[in-house]
């Protein structure tokens, strides 16, 4: 830490909105069926401690993707039972029983890698071509699991591909293991596969658990018609100067932009070193004092600017780069073409986390 601990902008993450996002997601499942919310990156760059804390209440587990992020959750006092997505090698397998953490076996040379005592869920790939056991090995694997007496299965998991994209023709392929998957496992273990998409999308995906990720953070999966989700980030920076330009004269590098007119405009204090993406340059508006106004040339690293034409603001006003509801991650997503993951994901832990 500095000795001067002054930041140039920071993330504020309304806890009130993410609570709203849990219940809401809550609402369409049956009594009976588990949640467990996806936590990994960060609680996709919300941070994954002060998430937990505030939405522990609503969900039965929390999953991550690797055992470092978890044993962080397990040293700030999280004691929910934790999933770890990731493939369990020899240097984190004393890790699971220490922690009391979840494996996820997607192999079967993770039955022998194990230690004495870890509880497991087995991942079937069903369609995703990432991590999973092949859905031909069932039969096997059911042995498999009756024969590992050292270690104890607590469910059998799956992940979807397309759960974003309606009734897809891949979709229902997936859904069609799914069904083998029931036949062989259902009854016996509990069953999860829903994510956001498919939890609010897919209902007879719900099984015994569903897992919530980006859907808890406030942005649909689904383009479609709106739901009542609200992006919990908003990433608030403020004006370093304000400055006058002359009709014509160019800002920033390549001097891409011309002023329309005398005005004035702000440095902003937010770059691509902090994640504000560079391809964003001339894209997104900021709001200042809740008025939009449009950020203009290329996005520095350290610096944007906004044009302001005949408005003026003081240096030190606070400004929101993204986050209101004509800037928010999902809309910066589909600015650049990507998705709110990974926006949300992308802005730099450097920058400070703060909750309101
Ligand atoms: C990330 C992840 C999720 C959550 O996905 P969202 O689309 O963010 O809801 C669920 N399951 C697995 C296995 C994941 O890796």
């Amino acid at each position: 830490m500095s000795d001067y601990p002054f930041y140039h902008s920071h993330i504020e993450i309304d806890l009130q909105v993410l609570c709203n996002n849990a219940r809401y997601l809550h609402r369409n499942l049956k009594s009976g069926t588990h949640s467990a919310a996806v936590i990994k990156a960060d609680a996709y760059g919300h941070g994954a401690v002060e998430v937990a804390r505030i939405i522990g209440d609503l969900y039965d587990m929390f999953a991550v993707a690797n055992v470092t992020e978890a044993v962080a959750l397990r040293k700030a006092g999280i004691t929910h039972p934790i999933l770890v997505f990731g493939v369990p090698v020899p240097q984190t397998v004393k890790a699971y029983p220490e922690y009391d953490l979840e494996a996820v076996i997607s192999s079967d040379d993770h039955f022998d890698l194990l230690e004495q005592g870890t509880s497991y869920h087995v991942e079937i790939d069903s369609g995703m071509g990432r991590l999973g056991i092949h859905p031909d090995e069932m039969d096997r694997i059911e042995k498999r699991i009756a024969s590992a007496g050292r270690i104890s299965c607590k469910g059998i998991m799956t992940h979807f591909a397309s759960a974003d994209e309606g009734n897809s023709a891949y979709m229902q392929q997936q859904k069609k293991v799914l069904k083998q998957i029931r036949e062989k496992f259902g009854g016996k273990y509990p069953l999860h596969a829903a994510n956001s998409a498919a939890s609010l999308d897919h209902p007879d995906t719900h099984l015994d658990m569903v897992r919530h990720g980006i859907a808890l953070y406030g942005y649909d999966p689904t383009p479609g018609p709106s739901n009542q989700l609200q992006p919990a980030m908003k990433w608030r920076s403020w004006v370093a100067q304000c400055k006058f330009i002359h009709k014509g004269g160019s800002l920033s590098y390549g001097a891409t932009w011309q002023a329309p007119a005398d005005g004035h405009y702000v440095v902003i204090p937010t770059g691509y070193a902090d994640g504000y993406r560079r391809n964003l340059s001339g894209k997104m508006p900021v709001s200042i004092e809740g008025v939009w106004y449009p950020q203009v040339g290329r996005v520095t690293m350290d610096y944007i600017m906004v044009w302001l034409g005949d408005d003026r603001y003081d240096a030190g006003t606070n400004v929101v780069v993204m986050g209101g509801d004509r800037n928010h991650a999902g809309l910066w997503a589909e600015a650049i073409g990507t998705i709110p993951y990974e926006i949300c994901c992308g802005i730099h832990t450097k920058v400070p986390r703060k909750y309101v």
